[in-house]
């Protein structure tokens, strides 16, 4: 069977697979992650797939319709986000315009709460909801061996003029991810590593994106992908399966330069994060990595972390006032934001900070108070974001039950530029509020003198050519983006 995997075209650089989407005021653009992995099942189960990435080519409809027709798949997987959700619909549609025999598959985070909607369009034939890679897999599976639809778990489809929603398929295990191919090895095949950036401090170019488990099992109210994509349940792949791929990067894959881990929690559990560790040295790996981390890491796994030539780690901040944390069930205080920024910083990590500015609760104080915080804890860098309700988060439920919401149009989500603007409006805070208190902190942290020595320690660093790089890039995106509000 031929399967083609589209990031379709939207606004420029527009990445679907962030967690907050927009077009990157930093110039940072992400893999197409999720499309990866399910490119890669394919291939294992014996598909012709071909992963074909706009953002990063720069391509438009037209060009993506020559390709498509002279791929001629059996299946379209149309890749989908809340911003883009409409364009993402229509695409769908002129594809099916396009390729009348092609079946179109809708995928992506708003699959688990909007199947209706795509399905609604005539463009769209079938919807894979939640864990979309296995899901596609089970559906790919099901075609070749001609069986029908009704028994793919996790699909919605048209049947006649009715919308049939089969029921969701079980997540994955740690044994099902230990058995899927690496993703860096996607990469390679399908796209050019060159095209991606991540404009955190300490993040070399190129880099890859991969995940060591999926799943979080905390509880924050506003965060998307536990509540509408990956779950709740923490599933983790073995350690070694982890150091296989590392290695395979560092020897088969050399103008990577770092490996950057995506989990939401790699850092869940410490005597995990040791055996890695651990296992890093015996290996006697060298490439440099970084990821994602959590605010209660100790010192002593830091310290471990740093030792394999771990670069950098992001964590999510979020807020400077403890009634916000509650309230977003972030299960942290300002004071352990405060004493991990000081451990951190000893450990000679490099950070990259996360903040929200309009949670709930949020006023003209606390913002203040979390721009005396973003001061205090002087990360490496950091990212901003304005509050964001995805349908399927508590966050969004709360939002439209107190009537805070301005639209439930998620297409509402960025301006005309691809950037971000709140939908959230408080009496006493209103959304052009929020999104200009954003702006006024990125712009009070990245153009203070502060934030000199700062810069300059990255640019003296090991990597300090690198980080020039880097340094420049953002600020070259960054004052374009602030240059033309
Ligand atoms: S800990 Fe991070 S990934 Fe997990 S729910 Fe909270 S914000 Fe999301």
């Amino acid at each position: 069977m031929k399967v083609y995997l589209l990031n379709a075209p939207y606004k420029p650089r527009f990445t679907r697979d962030m967690r907050w989407q927009d077009t990157g005021r930093g110039g940072t653009l992400y893999y197409p992650i999720w499309l990866a992995y399910a490119t890669g099942m394919l291939e294992q189960v014996g598909c012709e797939a071909r992963l074909v990435d706009t953002a990063a080519w720069g391509w438009n409809m037209e060009q993506v319709l020559k390709d498509i027709e002279n791929f001629q798949p059996d299946l379209a997987v149309i890749d989908t986000s809340f911003p883009s959700l409409n364009n993402d619909i229509s695409v769908a549609e002129i594809i099916k315009q396009k390729l009348s025999d092609a079946r179109t598959v809708m995928v992506g985070a708003p699959a688990s709460q909007l199947a209706e909607k795509m399905l609604s369009s005539p463009g769209t034939d079938i919807v894979c909801r939640w864990e979309f890679d296995f899901v596609l897999r089970d559906l790919v599976e099901a075609i070749n061996e001609g069986k029908s639809l009704d028994q793919v778990k996790g699909i919605s489809y048209k049947s006649g003029a009715k919308i049939i929603h089969n029921p969701d398929r079980e997540p994955s295990n740690s044994e099902d991810l230990d058995k899927i191919p690496f993703v860096s090895q996607v990469y390679k095949k399908h796209l050019n590593v060159k095209d991606y950036m991540l404009n955190y401090s300490y993040s070399m170019h190129p880099e890859v994106q991969i995940f060591t488990g999926r799943g979080c099992p905390f509880r924050c109210t506003f965060c998307s992908w536990p509540q509408t994509l990956m779950g709740r349940t923490h599933r983790a792949r073995s350690v070694s399966n982890i150091l296989d791929e590392f290695e395979w990067v560092e020897k088969e894959f050399k103008e990577v330069k770092q490996i950057f881990v995506e989990d939401d929690t790699f850092t869940l559990n410490k005597k995990y994060v040791m055996e890695f560790c651990q296992g890093y040295k015996e290996r006697g790996l060298k490439i440099p990595w970084g990821g994602q981390a959590r605010v209660g890491l100790d010192y002593e796994t830091m310290r471990a972390m740093k030792e394999i030539n771990c670069m950098m780690i992001d964590i999510g901040y979020e807020s400077g006032n403890d009634e916000i944390l509650r309230s977003v069930k972030k299960g942290i205080t300002v004071e352990q934001i405060r004493s991990f920024a000081k451990e951190a910083r000893k450990t000679g990590l490099s950070i990259h900070g996360n903040w929200i500015i309009g949670l709930p609760g949020e006023t003209k104080e606390t913002i203040k108070a979390t721009e005396r915080l973003i001061k205090e804890t002087k990360a490496d860098a950091i990212t901003v974001a304005v509050v964001t309700p995805f349908p399927g988060t508590e966050l969004y439920n709360w939002a439209k039950e107190n009537g805070y919401l301005i639209t439930e149009d998620p297409n509402e989500y960025l301006d005309e530029r691809g950037h971000q603007k709140s939908i959230i409006s408080y009496p006493e805070l209103s959304s052009v509020e929020i999104r200009e208190a954003v702006d006024g902190i990125l712009k009070g942290y990245y153009l203070s003198p502060s934030y000199v020595p700062i810069a300059l320690k990255r640019i003296f660093s090991r990597h300090g050519l690198n980080e020039l790089k880097v340094l420049w890039r953002s600020a070259v995106a960054f004052l374009k983006y602030i240059s033309n509000k």
